[in-house]
């Protein structure tokens, strides 16, 4: 019987410690999307099963074994978003929102769920920011797609990520290379797994894109996909290229990569590290023209990408980058005796009302293991209250990095005494934030 005090297999907790890196990456995410004009969208954790099928495709690994599908009380099948786009996209046709100025630009941060092998990088239950961009067929949208990813992942300060870039068509160049593939493959019936064997009839690409060590090995002299590009898909291409030079972003082509969901036409990219094992795949998108069509909204093209958070936060904590910490105490009051801890409880209330984090006693610790406290928890002043302070109605403010000590008045001019002080020591070159 599973043990309740042990979390299922493949899933995480945020500890109070480690949350503040999550909100930090978060914001920064959120706030690079806004200066690029992307606005919040939230939609369901799970949906009906049938959206993921017909977008991310029955022949992808996403589908064949990945997804948390389910029947609910009711006998509809249900299935636990396995990423965001096609939520996303059913939201975006269900709101009207195709009838909106365009291009159409949302991003979201969400969890996804997939039944994988759990191991470093790879979670049953993962985060993803995620940006998508409606109604634009410019080359120059999916330069502008990647540099919001290339500016996200720059704020955080990763080094060293590659991005990849490759073309995989519209339907029509892709009828010609499938049928490339198809005879390609047809030497390998024998040993390709059983899943291939399927997909060799019904989606030959899709081969290209199995984990299986045998699988793989026999992609090695596939013909390529760039070689099969109408004049159209070409033209994207080079032109996308371009646009890529021009922000200065750099890049490799990489005709193989195919991606593990149906849904992408033309453009599609990866941004990979080496840094954090075989699966290094922090972020990855491109253009999926016919999904929205395809899931009965009205032909209109779009791109975007999902960017793995816990990937993200791994490589970034390999490389050193530093993450905001937990905001310090600014002040911490030393209460004793009652009519101290109320004195205490009043001058918290205007602290904090500004803004400031601040505590007070609330174990009745005598004053040795309060300032021990104190100290715990780094706070940058501290006060400490007795009799003798609410009589004579001043207090010494310490400043527990230099010492100083400062008088201040406990019913006049008391938070501006202190954020005067909280002022300085941030300007003083000690870093308060
Ligand atoms: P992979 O090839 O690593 O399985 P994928 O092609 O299935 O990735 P996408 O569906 O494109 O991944 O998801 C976008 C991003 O979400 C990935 O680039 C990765 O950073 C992250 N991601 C995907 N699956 C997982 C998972 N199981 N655990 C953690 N992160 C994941
Ligand atoms: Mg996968």
């Amino acid at each position: 019987m599973a043990l309740i005090t042990q979390k299922p297999k493949g899933t995480g907790d945020v500890t109070p410690s480690q949350s503040n890196k999550w909100q930090t990456v978060e914001k920064l995410a959120a706030d690079v999307a806004k200066t690029f004009g992307f606005k919040e969208i939230r939609f369901p954790t799970f949906e009906h099963t049938e959206l993921f099928l017909r977008s991310v495709g029955e022949t992808t690994d996403v589908v064949q074994k990945e997804m948390y599908t389910f029947m609910d009380k009711g006998n509809r099948s249900i299935t636990l978003r396995p990423e965001g786009t096609a939520g996303t996209m059913r939201a975006v046709i269900e709101n009207g929102l195709l009838n909106e100025a365009m291009p159409l630009k949302v991003y979201y941060l969400t969890s996804c769920f997939r039944y994988e092998k759990p191991q470093a990088g790879r979670f049953r239950e993962h985060h993803q920011f995620g940006c998508e961009m409606v109604g634009s067929d410019s080359p120059m949208a999916d330069a502008e797609i990647i540099s919001l990813a290339y500016s996200v992942l720059e704020r955080i300060g990763i080094k060293k990520l590659k991005l990849h870039i490759n073309s995989i068509g519209c339907p029509c160049c892709r009828e010609r290379y499938n049928t490339a593939l198809k005879d390609y493959f047809t030497q390998y019936r024998d040993i390709i797994c059983e899943t291939c064997l399927e997909r060799l009839e019904k989606n030959p690409m899709r081969l290209l894109d199995c984990k299986s060590p045998v699988c793989r090995k026999n992609t090695e002299n596939a013909p390529l996909i760039l070689d099969y590009l109408c004049e159209d898909c070409n033209t994207h291409f080079e032109s996308f290229k371009k646009y890529l030079d021009l922000l200065d972003i750099p890049y490799e082509t990489d005709p193989k990569i195919v991606r593990g969901l149906d849904y992408y036409t033309k453009t599609v990219f990866e941004f990979i590290t080496e840094e954090i094992g075989s699966q290094g795949t922090v972020c990855a998108g491109g253009r999926y023209n016919n999904l929205i069509e395809e899931i009965g909204g009205k032909s209109t093209p779009a791109l975007g990408f999902g960017m793995g958070l816990e990937r993200l936060i791994l490589v970034a904590e390999k490389q050193g980058c530093r993450f905001m910490e937990n905001i310090p105490c600014s002040l911490y009051i030393a209460a004793m005796g009652e009519n101290a801890a109320m004195k205490a409880a009043e001058l918290l209330k205007l602290v904090r009302a500004e803004g400031y984090y601040a505590e007070t006693d609330l174990t009745g610790r005598g004053l040795k293991s309060q300032m021990k406290y104190a100290d715990k928890i780094g706070a940058v002043f501290t006060l400490v209250l007795g009799d003798n302070e609410l009589e004579t109605g001043t207090a010494k403010l310490k400043n527990m990095r230099t010492g100083e000590q400062t008088d201040v008045n406990l019913s006049d001019g008391f938070v501006k005494t202190l954020s005067d002080n909280v002022t300085a020591e941030m300007f003083s070159g000690t870093e308060l934030v």
